[in-house]
C-alpha cells in the first residue's frame, strides 16, 4: 500500500532485513522493537505497508509479536523472545505448531484445534480427537 509521493529506497525484502537489523538495536521492549522496524520501514518509502503489531499465542502458552503485512505469509518482521528476524507469522507458527507436537507426541485436530494424543505408528490421519470425536484430519 505505497501512496505515490513515496520514495522507496529499497525493495520491500531487503528493508525488511534491515528493519529486522536496526529493531535488534533497541534494547527494549518486542514491543518497542517493532515499532522501531516500522519507523525504519516508513523511512525508508514503505510506510502504510505494514498495519500495525499484532501478537500470536503459540500452543505452549508463549506467544511472539509481529508488524502486520496484510498477510500470514507476507514477507515482515517478527519478534520472538526479544530478537527480530525477517521471515513470515506463518511459517514461525507453523514451525511451534510442528515443534509442540513433537514434544508432546500429540497432533492437532483439524476439527476442534485440540491437541490430542497422537500414538507411536498410527498414522495421523486415523487419529480420533479426544475432545470433539472427530477425526483430526477434519
Ligand atoms: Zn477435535
Amino acid at each position: 500500500m505505497k501512496t505515490q509521493q513515496q520514495n522507496v529506497l529499497m525493495d520491500w525484502p531487503l528493508a525488511v532485513e534491515l528493519a529486522a537489523f536496526m529493531a535488534n538495536g533497541v534494547t527494549s521492549s518486542d514491543e518497542e522493537m517493532l515499532r522501531a522496524a516500522e519507523d525504519f520501514l516508513a523511512r525508508v518509502g514503505h510506510g502504510g505497508a505494514t498495519f500495525g503489531i499484532e501478537a500470536v499465542a503459540l500452543p505452549d502458552g508463549s506467544e511472539f509479536s509481529y508488524l502486520n503485512a496484510g498477510d500470514t505469509y507476507a514477507l515482515t518482521v517478527v519478534c520472538i523472545d526479544g530478537e527480530c528476524v525477517a521471515t513470515t507469522w506463518g511459517d514461525v507458527y507453523e514451525q511451534a505448531e510442528q515443534d509442540y507436537e513433537d514434544e508432546t507426541e500429540t497432533i492437532r485436530c483439524g476439527y476442534c484445534g485440540h491437541y490430542t494424543e497422537h500414538p507411536d505408528g498410527v498414522n495421523w490421519r486415523d487419529v480420533v480427537c479426544e475432545s470433539c470425536g472427530h477425526n483430526v484430519a477434519g
